[in-house]
């Protein structure tokens, strides 16, 4: 058996210990706020066995991970259609980046990158009645967890300076791949990535990925298939222009986000989550990378 609280525990005090914890991002000015010296790792495993070590249940802005959550709901709601508005291929560019998005007329590269997100927001504000709330009772519900939240104040804060994602919006709506207004599908764009969860509820939240669509209590929210392609989607997409690399050192599908969090799954073993808010050049959490390499090599296990 593997020792995971001893690992979790002993990667924590490696971690904590390095003095170049990366750089906080700040182009959301509520972000800047965040104390660089946080720390969490959290491990649910599919007994339902969970371990722990450092900030685990604090809360931070999940920011981009949320794109796994609600591309998740749409999928489930829609189906395949969706495929029609957002392409599988990943991007090799940073996020945000609009290029492609032009060169591709108006088909984003992926659902994990901010203009692919747009439009699977756009997809969940036609089909929800009340999108926002629904989008959150859907979170909460898979986490099984009544006091996840948006924090307005930093959707605020992001809208005040988001200029690149108004930017792809109206991008996309030129290219008739939004059908609501880029003010209403950006209003939720910006809640879904202000969503705050610690460590412990995004591994809650994640269960149902590792777990072929089920979450802990049971529920069957997508089918196999449909998870193979999110699992798929975030091995190839989910790091920005840093997926190959997290896959070379990690070896499994996740997702990060500008918050310092990173969500990973091992199918039909467990859902782990870290949070360091410090940043590398790719804008994915510095120690977070280096605390799921270490823990990947500790435990000789990866979906390799
Ligand atoms: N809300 C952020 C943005 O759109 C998300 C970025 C991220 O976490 O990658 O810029």
């Amino acid at each position: 058996m593997i020792d995971y609280q001893n690992i979790l525990s002993s990667i924590t005090s490696n971690c904590v210990s390095i003095k170049d914890k990366g750089k906080i991002a700040t182009y959301i000015p509520e972000l800047a706020n965040i104390n660089a010296s946080k720390f969490g790792i959290y491990l649910v495993d599919t007994h339902k066995n969970s371990f722990h070590s450092g900030d685990a249940q604090e809360l931070f802005s999940i920011q981009s991970i949320s794109k796994v959550l609600t591309l998740a709901q749409a999928l489930g709601m829609v189906g395949e259609a969706i495929w029609k508005r957002v392409d599988v291929e990943p991007s090799g560019d940073p996020f945000n980046h609009l290029s492609l998005l032009e060169f591709e007329d108006g088909i984003p590269r992926n659902p994990l990158i901010n203009a692919g997100a747009l439009v699977i927001a756009d997809i969940l504000v036609s089909n929800l009645k009340n999108p926002k709330k629904d989008f959150l009772q859907y979170v909460r519900r898979l986490a099984n967890d009544e006091t996840i939240n948006y924090d307005s104040t930093v959707a605020a804060s992001e809208k005040k300076t988001g200029f690149k994602n108004y930017a792809a919006a109206n991008l996309l709506k030129s290219y008739s791949n939004l059908e609501n207004d880029v003010e209403t599908v950006l209003d939720f764009y910006f809640h879904q990535c202000s969503l705050a969860m610690t460590c412990k509820q995004l591994t809650q939240a994640f269960y149902l990925f590792m777990n072929h669509g089920k979450c802990q209590q049971g529920i069957t929210h997508l089918t196999i298939g449909q998870v193979k392609r999110i699992n798929a989607l975030m091995l190839t997409c989910g790091f920005y222009d840093e997926a190959g690399e997290f896959a070379f050192k990690v070896g499994l599908p996740g997702k990060s986000g500008v918050g310092g969090g990173i969500v990973a799954v091992l199918p039909g073993k467990y859902c782990i989550a870290t949070w360091s808010p410090g940043l590398n050049k790719k804008g994915n959490s510095k120690l977070g990378m280096k605390a799921l390499e270490e823990f990947t090599t500790a435990t000789e296990q990866s979906i390799f």
